[in-house]
């Protein structure tokens, strides 16, 4: 530890947390502004029938790009909006937004499948959170039934006695309800029954490890014919090659989201290929690192 100091190893890392803590610091400050002056956007990631490629859904994803900061990718802002309650406003912004969009597509009569967004966990501390989800899905004269969703296993387990009334109350008002990163976090499967799902999504890195870890493919199968035995239907996320998605093909998954299909990707790109058919050979805007 000493020779650690001696070196300048004790500088170097104090400097690092400085600067960690300064860059989240201006990240928490920037972040309150970030709905005003516009720099918060929804892409879209199409999510296809394993067997047909048939569109069946897509998830809204917030993107932040920040004019001197640059992007700055959701792992590290929702966190800090999360803390600071800023999520609240941001949760409200992505719904109307997707809402919006819905509306816009609609009256164009493209037929678009329902769209899924993620709520955090401190979203559902506001005990009014169905009601007040309703209301801006009503105003917007949207149909919740175009709406998914998305909670991630560790929220809802972590304060089930308040989550579940929400939930029951969403699924009430014709919401569909996704379980989002299956798998992951402490699978408490006696709070699964009581959970009023349509949809669960498998964790990406089950999908990732299905072809090098035969135990992922194993628990990967059995999270299927669960799912199907509660009348689920089963999206794989983060399926990035071809032979990931042959394999969950053959083992019955309905749905696919990942990289192999498409990243996420702004609306008007989404609406050309999708719900328009059309498809340019220019990619721009896309994401996926592998097929630029
Ligand atoms: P998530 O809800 O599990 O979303 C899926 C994430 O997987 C997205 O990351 C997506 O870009 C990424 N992904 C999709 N296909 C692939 C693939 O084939 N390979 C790999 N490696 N990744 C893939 P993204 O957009 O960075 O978002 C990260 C997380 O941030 C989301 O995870 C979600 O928990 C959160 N998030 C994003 N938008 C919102 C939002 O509007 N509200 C809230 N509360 N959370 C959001
Ligand atoms: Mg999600
Ligand atoms: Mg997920
Ligand atoms: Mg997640």
């Amino acid at each position: 530890y000493q020779a650690k100091i001696q070196k300048g190893g004790y500088q170097f890392f104090n400097e690092n947390i400085i600067s960690t803590f300064l860059r989240k610091l201006d990240l928490e400050n920037e972040l309150r502004w970030a709905i005003a002056r516009n720099q918060l956007t929804l892409y879209y990631q199409p999510q296809v029938d394993a067997q047909t490629g048939r569109l069946e859904g897509m998830e809204a994803l917030l993107r932040w790009n920040h004019p001197s900061l640059g992007p700055v990718p959701p792992g590290e802002f929702i966190p800090i909006a999360e803390e600071t309650g800023i999520i609240m406003d941001i949760g409200k912004w992505v719904l109307k937004e997707v809402c919006t969009q819905l509306n816009s597509w609609l009256s164009a009569s493209l037929a678009v499948p329902a769209i899924a967004v993620n709520l955090s966990a401190r979203q559902f501390m506001a005990p009014d959170l169905a009601s007040s989800i309703h209301d801006i899905v009503c105003q917007t004269c949207c149909d919740p039934r175009h709406i998914v969703i998305e909670i991630t296993e560790s929220s809802s387990m972590h304060d089930i006695e308040s989550v579940l009334p929400i939930l029951h109350e969403l699924k009430s008002f014709g919401f569909q309800i996704a379980i989002d990163d299956f798998g992951k976090g402490h699978s408490a499967l006696g709070y699964m029954k009581q959970f009023p799902l349509d949809i669960l999504k498998i964790d990406k890195s089950f999908v990732q490890e299905l072809i090098s870890d035969s135990k992922s493919a194993v628990i990967t199968k059995a999270i299927i014919d669960m799912s199907h035995g509660m009348g689920l239907r089963v999206i794989a996320e983060g399926a990035e090659t071809l032979e990931q998605m042959d394999h969950l093909r053959t083992m019955n998954c309905d749905i696919v989201q990942g990289y192999v299909i498409d990243p996420p990707m702004p609306s008007e790109q989404l609406e050309m290929r999708y719900l328009k058919g059309e498809w340019p050979t220019c990619r721009n805007g896309s994401e996926n690192p592998s097929t630029i």
